[in-house]
């Protein structure tokens, strides 16, 4: 696990950023470009070269390179760097210097990030319990279990009629799931990929559900800001962070639980380093507004009841499966008739919940918990894992659509008929590449390709689909 500090300093200058990131250290031996994934496919684009062109070139130069836009932030670079340059923190940051220059040419990015600052600098709801709605239909009408149960909670303004429904929450457990962007992301791809995104969250609720849980949901939950901080919109990283505390502090919530990787990072190691920063900069008298700003808004979050548990849904359930797995009760996991029988799935580790957060187990003890799949690895795994191919809608190309075949064949020849992920983005990636591999296969019906890719699912639909079956 790395815990990259991409927003512990209010960032002003590329010598600051040299020097924070350790990139003045850099010894150009070049073993991070041997690991890079995008400089393994557009050899003249490398870490080293980039950190060496904002040294020699300046910022100008170094926003006009290749990696500036193309690097996924994935950290695999920073696996074999002797010199432990945070280079994962240098594009961050390098981004932040330069935001204008991190504007996309992803194909959907301008939607997608026109979105999530239009929830930065909305004061209105966004329409959050219209989601919750929909998804309650798409279950009504799947036919896969009873109906969703949530209890929704009201924003500041309040001028929701929510769908308000029965809490239940074990303990002093208030568990809040915080759903993400996902419903957004199926209207902007629908048709494009044939892709599920909101299927996501109504597995997620289910499975909740199945543990006895019925989930806090915000009415007015906002983006988690990942894609901005990762294009160096720092501003409207803060307000969507603060909206998000306040909502999360007014929720009572103890334990959020979400089904991304990226808003797990995000609530986990960015949330609570912006409002340390700005808790610093108004002890230190810095701050000069009307007290009503956002920063120190996020200065009032400190050591607040928002310093709720993040956790990711498969860490939830793996509590849930090792409580199964205790001496004395019912085992979670085992064969339910012949292996043969059984789903060969690989479990592709997206880059947030792997290497940057350090979680390879529970994605692993959640399939292998399943009774009607069989794991398989593949050849690159855990912190070997590489990215799929886009990051934060900001750049998406042919060396994107290699990864991303390069991914889909791996999983083939580990002998999987399933990709399972843990992140609607990486669904999303790796099943727009294998929609492409299909059309150009003549609509999927060249054995070569049709026969030999694996579908791609979530983790969390695998598990409420075997629970359909119980
Ligand atoms: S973070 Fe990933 S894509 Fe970016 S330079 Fe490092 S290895 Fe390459
Ligand atoms: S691995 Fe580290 S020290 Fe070596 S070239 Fe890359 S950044 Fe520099």
């Amino acid at each position: 696990m790395f815990d990259c500090p991409i927003g512990n300093a209010d960032l002003t200058d590329t010598k600051q950023l040299l020097s924070e990131t350790r990139a003045y250290l850099c010894i150009e031996c070049g073993k991070c470009s041997g690991n890079c994934p995008v400089a393994a496919r557009a050899v003249t684009a490398t870490p080293r070269a980039l950190v060496s062109r904002l040294v020699t070139g300046g910022l100008e130069a170094a926003a006009a390179d290749y990696l500036f836009k193309a690097c996924l932030a994935c950290g695999q670079c920073m696996e074999r760097c002797p010199s432990n340059v945070d280079f994962v923190g240098f594009i961050a940051g390098l981004r932040r210097l330069a935001p204008q220059k991190a504007v996309s040419s992803c194909p959907h990015a301008g939607v997608f990030q026109t979105a999530m600052r239009l929830m930065a600098r909305l004061e209105r709801p966004t329409g959050r319990v219209d989601w919750l709605r929909g998804l309650e239909k798409r279950a009504r009408e799947d036919g896969k279990g009873p109906e969703l149960r949530f209890e929704l909670v009201e924003g500041a303004h309040g001028k929701h009629v929510p769908v308000q429904k029965t809490g239940s929450h074990p303990g002093e457990q208030r568990i809040l799931y915080f759903v993400g962007c996902l419903p957004y992301f199926d209207a902007a791809l629908a048709g494009s990929s044939g892709v599920d995104m909101a299927g996501i969250a109504v597995a997620t609720i289910r499975v909740l559900n199945a543990m006895g849980v019925v989930p806090l949901v915000l009415a007015d939950e906002r983006c988690c800001g990942h894609d901005l901080l990762w294009a160096g919109d720092i501003e409207a990283f803060d307000t969507l962070a603060c909206r998000n505390l306040e909502q999360l502090e007014r929720a009572g919530a103890n334990t959020v639980v979400t089904a991304c990787a990226e808003c797990a990072r995000t609530l986990r190691l960015d949330y609570p380093v912006r409002v340390k920063v700005h808790a610093s900069s108004t002890d230190r008298g810095e701050r000069q507004d009307d007290g009503q700003s956002i920063g120190r808004r996020l200065a009032a979050l400190a050591g607040s009841k928002s310093a709720a548990e993040f956790v990711h849904v498969t860490e939830f359930l793996t509590r849930a499966v090792d409580g199964l797995n205790a001496p004395g009760k019912q085992r979670a996991s085992g064969p339910a008739g012949s292996s043969a029988r059984r789903t060969r799935v690989a479990f592709h580790d997206p880059c947030r919940l792997g290497r940057h957060l350090g979680v390879y187990d529970a994605p692993r003890t959640v399939l292998s918990s399943l009774a009607s799949i069989g794991v398989v690895e593949m050849a690159r795994e855990r912190d070997k894992a590489v990215c799929c191919g886009v990051s934060s809608w900001l750049y998406c190309d042919g060396v994107s659509k290699q990864m991303q075949t390069d991914r889909l064949r791996e999983a083939a020849s580990a002998g999987a008929s399933v990709l399972a992920t843990a992140c609607p983005k990486c669904k999303a990636h790796l099943a727009c590449a294998l929609a492409e591999l299909k059309s150009v296969a003549g609509g999927g019906t060249d054995s070569r390709t049709r026969g030999e890719l694996p579908e791609i699912r979530d983790i969390i639909e695998l598990a409420a689909d075997e629970l359909a079956t119980r």
